[in-house]
């Protein structure tokens, strides 16, 4: 019995009926899905409660507040979005109409993670109903609380001949994916994306991979610790760590280290208190088992801020670790929680070199009152994004594509790319059913005249 085929069968024929394409449509189900978060805001903040111990400042900064304005984005500019694009023509058509048509790809599937469980669901949805498609919406089992709310209450807001929210694990998933999808747009791991990409290729459908990696960060001797100490502390340590683009392990020489160590104790006082663990704004790793991956990080290198933890509540205080071999596990494989290593490099050529000698990141980040530094390492280096003397300001502007590179993905979205992503560019020509004498030039024979004409 296959629990899918009944739903996407209901998704296909609406797609087919046209019903999803026009834009008064696509605009009263981004409205709805507004509607759905102005009128569940609180609901939405208590599930991220639950499921991450979330503050409702991170809450409505990082997941709700984003989604909302890349709506009215999508609202003020779906017209626009729309319109066929003309474009350049070459002699042989000068007659004809060329243009890009943008149009739907018909059913798609999302599949979100658990760590902005919110936003990472539905801000690819904005997109994809911005385009007019059928969408398959697959929350992360693992964020139940929030899970809860997009199975239950969504979809008394979105059409349900065109959208329907599905759940399940990996067992589920392989069910669903047994299925063909006119687009596949998957965040998560690199595990699973190379799993969804294989699932893809067999139909061949095309796909968005938002992946994680190490986010490497170089701090150069010519920085204010302080400054950076505490954009550092505050994006390595925002949703517990738990964060794609988090800057995952800090680069710079013994001495800048020297510098920072006290400047990042100071940051993580005055941001969470003395004892993080009372902290309103400390949130707790998602579960038992990635707080066990994370503890057995603490002892790589040496522990120089932070360290504690007690499994019984989740919770793992704001670390820093000094001493660390890029050998040890903690720099293996993404961090995903609040723990911060220090490597030494001599200098910006050795820290360049160590970047360029891993996986591409999702994001990099330096940190130099030098600007020649920053444009050294934006030009020496390659990720999906680049945020010079910050953290991960960059993914908060819709007018910037959001996206991996090599391991780290495939794809972007945020505003209007992600209109873009979810729609087919259909390359259009209307050429002239008269002027025959005109096209004539085209036919055989082909004498040496026509050569020279061509
Ligand atoms: P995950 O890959 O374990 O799961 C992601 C989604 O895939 C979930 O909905 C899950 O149910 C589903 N899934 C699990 N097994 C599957 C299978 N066999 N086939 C198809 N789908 C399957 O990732 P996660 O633990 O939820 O999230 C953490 C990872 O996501 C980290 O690596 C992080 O860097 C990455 N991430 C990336 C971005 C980004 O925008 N690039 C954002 C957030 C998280």
């Amino acid at each position: 019995m296959d629990p899918f085929a009944d739903t996407l069968q209901r998704l296909r024929e609406t797609f087919r009926s046209g019903r999803t394409r026009p834009a008064e449509f696509r605009a009263s189900q981004l409205k709805a899905l507004g509607r759905f978060l102005q009128e569940n805001k609180q609901l939405l903040q208590e599930a991220l409660a639950q499921d991450l111990h979330k503050s409702a400042f991170e809450s409505q900064v990082s997941e709700i507040s984003i989604t909302q304005n890349d709506i009215n984005l999508a609202l003020r500019n779906l017209q626009a979005w729309m319109k066929d694009e003309k474009v350049s023509k070459n002699l042989a058509t000068q007659l004809d109409s060329a243009f890009i048509r943008k149009e739907p790809f018909g059913l798609v599937l999302i599949i979100a993670p658990w760590n902005y469980p919110v936003i990472l669901t539905l801000l690819p949805l904005v997109g994809a109903l911005a385009a007019g498609n059928c969408v398959v919406l697959k929350p992360s089992e693992i964020s139940k609380g929030t899970e809860k709310v997009l199975a239950e209450v969504l979809p008394r807001y979105l059409d349900q001949s065109c959208f329907a929210v599905v759940l399940g694990g990996p067992e589920e998933m392989e069910q669903l994916l047994e299925h063909k999808f006119d687009y596949i747009f998957f965040t998560g791991s690199p595990r699973v994306g190379k799993i969804v990409m294989a699932a893809a290729a067999k139909h061949p459908t095309p796909v968005t991979l938002e992946l994680g990696g190490k986010n490497p960060c170089y701090v150069d001797d010519d920085c204010d610790p302080q400054t950076v100490a505490n954009r550092v502390a505050l994006f390595r340590y925002f949703n517990t760590g738990q964060t794609c683009v988090a800057p995952d392990y800090v680069l710079c020489s013994p001495e800048t280290q020297a510098r920072l160590l006290p400047a990042l104790q100071s940051a993580i006082s005055r941001f969470y208190g003395d004892d993080p663990r009372g902290s309103p704004d400390l949130g707790r790793i998602i579960n038992h088992k990635h707080f066990q991956r994370l503890q057995s990080y603490l002892s790589c290198g040496r522990v120089a801020i932070g360290g504690q933890s007690d499994e019984s509540d989740l919770y793992i205080a704001p670390t820093v670790l000094v001493d660390v071999r890029d050998t040890e596990p903690v720099m293996q494989e993404e961090i995903f929680g609040p723990i911060l290593p220090i490597l030494n490099v001599r200098g910006l050529d050795e820290a360049i070199d160590f970047i360029n000698r891993r996986e591409k990141p999702l994001a990099l980040y330096a940190f130099s009152n030098n600007s020649q530094v920053v444009k050294r390492v934006l030009a020496q280096t390659s990720s999906g994004g680049f945020c010079g003397n910050d953290g991960f300001m960059h993914m908060t502007l819709s007018s910037l594509p959001f996206g991996g590179v090599g391991a780290s993905g495939m794809g972007s979205y945020h505003g209007k790319f992600s209109f873009d992503t979810f729609s087919h560019h259909r390359a259009c020509l209307l050429s002239s059913p008269g002027l025959e004498k005109i096209y004539s030039i085209r036919y055989p024979p082909y004498s040496p005249h026509k050569l020279r004409v061509m």
